[in-house]
């Protein structure tokens, strides 16, 4: 549609609205039919390739130098001058496309999701989701401020955490501790908060003219593929099939740490008292690893990531002034991902590469393929698949034999930590969501705090046991107020467990046929967001089944290969 549009990011860099208006308004004059829906969806992807550039390359500018005026500026002008217009005409674009009445092939499941977004659209919720976020941002503050001092020192609660990984307990019950009485100092400003949150998500459904929050929220994340009475069904069958293994896993720990009970400070020390995993020096040793573990996974992966690192998209050192955290995004008209992380020589380090090499994956493969920008975002139940299966499946390559970082017995010790947590995040994705499901269903209970803490109370001794919390109810009891996802972001968390169901079944096929398995990856990844949750599975050899049976055999794989990496470590 658009010709002679500019190829890079340096011709854009500084572009405003206005350079950009002309193809909108372009895009807005034409009447689609069905002999240029085509050539109208392509412009439109030419025109959001574009915007798209300018905004992933400008927010990923500001993390990588937290100290850069200049980058942090341009973010900021983008967010101010060029965000709100874009979302204005993004709108307008899809009401357009959606009352064309013209359903191209592939298109069903992404108009289907724009209906959704044009049906929930109030103007009068705008003020309130703002008012939302504003609320979240008032959440981030008073957390990022609990502080405590140890050994003499101010430090965060998120500083304190490798404490729990050394080996002296006492260290370890003190610093719970003190994690947890710093917390509940905030107790009264958090439940105060809460009502404020309760009060504004009461208002958006009853505009959106929804029965309750629930209901608002699964349209908004559209879930069209399960219903509420189906996410419940699966948190049943976590308690069924996870929760004992998880009790297994715990009590094996309990022995081998030769304990009477296992207290919440025991949960993350290395069991035979062994020093941390060292697995390189330095990033490069990190990069060009990477590179011959994808290889040996599959040679076309192995090829992405050489690409990534000969062209710098991968920023994965820690330095000063680097923001924290680690992410994959994707610059469209450049057609590359860019990994960022903060890499500090650690074994968390290699999880997280393999973790968004997996997402690196889905974003080339995606765009690849798909005509129309419409089609490109997977859902979140699926995209964490892309990259919770890399991890697995990437797992057997991590020693030195196969091109990875360890000897086979460290290799061993690292895969048995990851499994480990498998049926733990299982059992904490049903807490977690499944209290929201009480919560919103239950609004005015909900709005004392005392009965929040009895329902949370009574989830958490359904689904995390095998840890002794004697002593320590009050602790327990107050533990979902640090839960940011209940506060933040709504909803959001059996996206984990569902991703995880998908990546264990993904893995487990790739141990009877790995050619096929990969094949049958790459293939779901292809697909973006332009089919059903249900046909990604599947396409991705794996059931999109929310059942007991589908998760013991997914939980019994993880126990007897744990079983049998403990006779190698
Ligand atoms: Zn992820």
């Amino acid at each position: 549609m658009f010709e002679n549009l500019p190829t890079t990011y340096d011709e854009i860099k500084d572009w405003r609205w206005d350079d950009f208006k002309p193809y909108a308004d372009k895009l807005l004059a034409i009447d689609i039919t069905d002999d240029n829906i085509d050539a109208w969806l392509t412009g439109y992807r030419q025109i959001f390739e574009l915007i798209g550039e300018l905004w992933q390359r400008s927010a990923v500018a500001t993390t990588q130098d937290t100290t850069d005026e200049d980058a942090n500026e341009r973010y900021l002008r983008y967010n101010d001058e060029v965000l709100p217009q874009v979302m204005t005409v993004e709108n307008q674009l899809n009401q357009k496309l959606v009352k064309s009445g013209i359903v191209l092939d592939g298109m069903e499941v992404p108009l289907q999701k724009i209906k959704a977004d044009i049906e929930l659209f109030r103007e009068e919720n705008l003020p309130l989701i703002s008012r939302e976020n504003n609320l979240g941002t008032e959440y981030d503050r008073l957390i990022g401020a609990q502080t405590v001092e140890w050994d003499g020192e101010e430090v965060t609660l998120a500083q304190l955490r490798p404490v729990f990984l050394e080996a002296d307990r006492d260290r370890r019950e003190k610093a719970f501790r003190l994690t947890f009485e710093r917390r509940l100092q905030d107790r009264d400003a958090l439940n105060d908060m809460w009502k404020r949150f309760l009060d504004i998500r009461k208002d958006i459904a009853k505009n959106a003219g929804m029965n309750d929050y629930r209901e608002y929220m699964w349209k908004r994340l559209k879930r069209f593929d399960y219903t509420p009475d189906d996410a419940l069904a699966f948190f049943d069958a976590i308690e069924e099939a996870v929760v004992p293994a998880a009790e297994r896993i715990y009590e094996k720990r309990r022995q081998a740490l030769g304990l009477d009970t296992l207290r919440p400070w025991d949960t993350n020390v290395d069991v035979k008292g062994r020093d941390p995993l060292r697995p390189f020096d330095d990033v490069q040793a990190l990069q060009d690893k990477s590179v011959d573990i994808f290889n040996s996974v599959d040679p076309e992966l192995g090829e992405y990531v050489r690409i990534m690192r000969d062209e710098s998209y991968l920023d994965l050192d820690n330095r000063k002034g680097k923001a924290p955290g680690g992410y994959c995004t994707y610059f469209p008209l450049s057609n590359r991902p860019f990994i960022f992380m903060n890499s500090v020589g650690t074994h968390d380090d290699i999880q997280t590469m393999l973790h968004e090499a997996g997402h690196a994956f889905h974003a080339f493969s995606a765009s690849t393929e798909l005509p129309y920008a419409q089609q490109m975002d997977a859902p979140m139940e699926f995209a964490e698949v892309a990259s919770m299966a890399m991890e697995l499946l990437a797992a057997p390559y991590l020693s030195e034999d196969n091109g990875g970082f360890y000897t086979p017995a460290d290799a061993a010790r690292a895969r048995i930590e990851h499994l480990a947590e498998l049926p733990y995040l299982w059992a904490w994705v049903a807490t977690v969501a499944r209290f929201q499901h009480w919560v919103y269903t239950n609004i005015e209970d909900a709005y004392d705090p005392e009965k929040c803490d009895d329902e949370w109370e009574s989830l958490f001794d359904r689904y995390m046991k095998g840890i002794d919390y004697s002593g320590l109810e009050q602790y327990k009891r107050f533990r979902w107020r640090a839960q940011l996802h209940i506060y933040q972001v709504p909803f959001y968390y059996i996206e984990y467990g569902l991703a995880q169901l998908g990546a264990v079944q993904v893995w487990a096929n790739s141990l009877n046929n790995h050619t096929q398995t990969l094949q049958d990856y790459r293939k779901a990844l292809k697909l973006g967001g332009a089919v059903s949750l249900p046909d990604l599975f599947e396409t991705a050899g794996a059931k999109f089944a929310l059942d007991t049976p589908t998760l013991q055999s997914t939980v019994d794989l993880i126990e007897t290969t744990i079983d049998e990496l403990e006779a190698v470590e």
